[in-house]
């Protein structure tokens, strides 16, 4: 079968031809419809080699849609036909943490060595991939794949960050959105769905902002050394309740920060490296700073249900695998509106 594969410390992923898994004990194969493309693979071809820590070659991919085409011993909830979206963020199934359905905060994945698909092992982008326990799948129901494929990360990831400060956000609130690209976009509609703040996005590129507004931000600013102090403004002085930064760097880290208002959030999802200093009078009075990691089992079952509502829906570019190595090119040059998706089976 073909996979998209990251085989060499620095280089661009490659389509190669492997063997076609063969599910073991308690494990599903699932024949891939739909793989997202996530700017964390970007982070992560680009460690040095010092600090990358997954197998080579790896086959990327943690956003998964497929159809269940095989079932090894022990291997139940699911049958021969289903299709299912894929929770990526794999735990034991065991711990306190598990026991929650937030296998994404597992105490022993680390420990038993269990990893994500496409961060750790093989992932989605092939005609075929391994998921290891049912538990890991969600019914698609009537879904699109290709639209919903990156609800698994880019809509599941942003909704966990938003609904730990829907408390906050009330009538008259401020929420801010710091890159509205793939987690971004979704964000904006999360807060809109779910919220009546006013919601403002930034980002560096007016095609993100208009992609922004057309999925309902009320203001879009271009990220400049103005962009504090027009976020202050749009707040009447009162500053944000909620600030969600999808990029991660320092400067937006900062924004982040100097915006928020008293006793807001101020959550930290992207993995660029920023960081916020938290302490007595360097930020408003009580704001809290979290940086959280995916989302929980049970949160990818509504975000999919709000997607079946209509709430929420993915703006995609579809790639087929041989352009896969495009699709992260593309990605890396801020030209994907959206979420780019790869096609492995077509
Ligand atoms: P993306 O490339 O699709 O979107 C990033 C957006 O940020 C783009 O629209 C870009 O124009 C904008 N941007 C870049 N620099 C900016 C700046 N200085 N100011 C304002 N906007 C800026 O990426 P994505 O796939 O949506 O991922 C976003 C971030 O979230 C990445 O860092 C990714 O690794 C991270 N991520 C984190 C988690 C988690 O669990 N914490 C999960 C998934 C992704
Ligand atoms: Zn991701
Ligand atoms: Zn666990």
């Amino acid at each position: 079968m073909k996979a998209l594969q990251y085989r060499e410390i620095g280089a661009e992923p490659v389509v190669v031809d492997v063997p076609t898994p063969e599910p073991g004990p308690g494990q599903v194969l699932l024949r891939v419809d739909a793989a997202g493309v996530c700017h964390s693979d970007i982070a992560v071809m680009g460690w040095p080699a010092e600090q990358y820590r997954y197998p080579l070659p790896m086959t990327l991919g943690h956003e998964g849609v497929g159809t269940v085409v095989g079932l090894a011993d022990g291997a139940q909830g699911v049958a021969e036909g289903d299709r299912v979206a894929v929770y990526g963020p794999w735990g034991c199934g065991v711990c306190r943490m598990c026991a929650q359905g937030k296998e994404n905060y597992c105490l022993r994945a680390a420990e038993l060595g269990i990893t994500p698909p496409g961060l750790g092992h093989d992932g989605a982008m092939a005609e075929y991939m391994l998921v290891d326990d049912a538990r890991h799948l969600v019914p698609l129901g009537d879904l699109d794949p290709v639209q919903a494929v990156p609800l698994t990360d880019a809509g599941l990831t942003p909704y966990h960050a938003v609904k730990a400060s829907l408390p906050k956000l009330v009538a008259g609130s401020t929420a801010l959105v710091i890159g509205t690209g793939g987690l971004g976009h979704v964000a904006v509609q999360l807060l809109r769905a779910l919220t009546p703040a006013r919601v403002v996005a930034v980002d560096v590129s007016e095609d993100k902002l208009a992609l922004a507004r057309r999925v309902g931000a009320h203001e879009t600013l271009l990220s400049g050394p103005e962009t504090a102090a027009q976020v202050r403004e749009i707040t009447g002085g009162e500053g944000t309740r909620a600030a969600f930064d999808f990029v991660g760097a320092q400067p937006t880290v900062e924004l982040a920060g100097a915006v928020a208002g008293v006793e807001s959030d101020v959550t930290i999802v992207g993995i660029a490296g920023g960081t916020l200093p938290v302490g007595f009078g360097s930020t408003a009075f009580e704001v809290a700073v979290r940086a959280p990691y995916w989302g929980t089992r049970d949160e990818l079952i509504e975000v999919l249900d709000l997607a079946r509502a209509g709430l929420v829906g993915v703006h995609v570019e579809r790639f087929g695998i041989d352009d896969g190595p495009q699709a992260y090119r593309a990605l890396h040059h801020g030209e994907v509106d959206g979420r780019a998706v790869i096609l492995p089976n077509g």
